[in-house]
């Protein structure tokens, strides 16, 4: 991407760091066992054309993605790659599904009876993975008489190939396994009373993929580690490889100025200088992500932390510096400037999320720029 943006605030999408992250985990799974880079929600907020682009040329065999229309974006953007939609899809979605080779997801026969009904016999062929709800309580078939039903409906239409069949963990990134393996022996049941095995039987997330390399099967469906950010803290302590950080939000200081002792900050008057402070303007608020419960978190500049100070405002906050800095001075809201580091875990456990809404909530308005 070269075009140009007036506005200095951008996220920075290192796409070598995309592929070296599947390459590491390639080369620590089986050899049998394939990588699907989950790359719904846009690519995790970096940008899913582009983080799927990356994840196949170091190696995914399908990427995929939660909803028909962020499928439907993939295959348009040229990606020919197997595609799957993990989340629901309506029977409406069943024709442009097999028209583009767009695999979807299936909990129950009549889904798949009423596309058939629907559109009759299909021109082309209807892939699709069959959901085993093993305990996430979400979408998924939870016996064996409703795997047989659906089973026997694509028996019956030669147009429908059940290419999969998967499950998702609960609690995979948490210390107590016993869930993670429960879940696992109920799903692999339901594989077992099949008389006809699918091509890809896949279960793992990132955490499941890095404490559990036992239940890899045939695929791993790989999302937040793709991007290099660990599960959780529990996980982050036992990664298997290190992980590259994709994703840097960046910023420059746009206005600086010298506020006497006793001078108040943003809105509501909240923050009052201790003495003479430099204090920063940053062109970026509430709108392009930074959430106004990040007030206080720090910020690079020069290598330095330096805290927000006062009210975020929708595209604007204000930081205290050390000393006097010009503006367009390079600051750093998440990533590395010399020694120090801050990370999308660091915004999550000030703000009571998880990284994974941090980097989803990384708005819009913040273009995305690759290397
Ligand atoms: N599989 C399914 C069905 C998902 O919903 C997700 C995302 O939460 C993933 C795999 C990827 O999980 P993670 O990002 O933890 O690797």
């Amino acid at each position: 991407t070269n075009s140009t943006y007036y506005r200095p605030t951008k996220a920075l999408i290192d796409s070598r760091a995309i592929q070296d992250n599947v390459k590491n985990l390639k080369s620590y799974l089986p050899k049998k066992t394939e990588v699907i880079a989950v790359v719904k929600a846009d690519g995790y907020g970096h940008g899913e054309v582009e983080v799927a682009k990356a994840a196949i040329k170091a190696g995914a065999s399908m990427v995929s993605v939660a909803t028909p229309d962020e499928a439907v974006r993939l295959y348009e953007a040229g990606i020919r790659k197997d595609i799957l939609v993990m989340g629901p899809s309506p029977i409406e979605f069943a024709r442009k599904a097999a028209e583009t080779g767009i695999i979807v997801t299936v909990s129950d026969a009549e889904w798949l009876q009423d596309a058939i009904d629907m559109y009759g016999a299909f021109k082309y062929k209807l892939r699709f993975h069959i959901k085993v709800d093993s305990g996430m309580g979400r979408i998924g078939l939870r016996n064996k008489e409703t795997l047989k039903s659906i089973i026997d409906v694509a028996e019956k239409n030669p147009a429908l190939i059940v290419d999969g069949i998967f499950t998702h963990f609960a609690c995979a990134d948490e210390d107590n396994p016993s869930a993670t393996m429960e879940q696992f022996s109920f799903f692999m049941e339901m594989v077992q009373s099949m008389e006809v095995k699918p091509r890809l039987v896949h279960a793992s997330n990132s955490a499941a993929t890095f404490l559990y390399p036992e239940l890899s099967l045939d695929a791993v469906r790989f999302g937040i580690s793709l991007y290099g950010i660990p599960p959780s803290d529990y996980v982050a302590s036992r990664l298997p490889f290190s992980l590259k950080r994709a994703l840097r939000l960046e910023t420059e200081l746009t206005f600086v100025k010298r506020l006497e002792r006793g001078s108040r900050v943003s809105y509501g008057g909240t923050y009052e200088t201790k003495g003479d402070e430099w204090i920063g303007t940053l062109p970026i608020g509430y709108a392009d992500g930074l959430k106004r419960g990040l007030r206080g978190q720090e910020v690079l500049i020069d290598g330095e932390r330096m805290p927000i100070v006062g009210t975020i405002c929708m595209d604007q906050c204000m930081v205290k510096l050390t000393k006097e800095y010009s503006v367009g001075e390079k600051v750093t809201l998440i990533g590395r400037q010399g020694d120090e580091e801050i990370t999308m875990e660091e915004w999550a456990r000030r703000t009571n999320t998880i990284p994974y809404e941090i980097a989803v909530s990384i708005s819009k308005r913040v273009p995305r720029l690759y290397s």
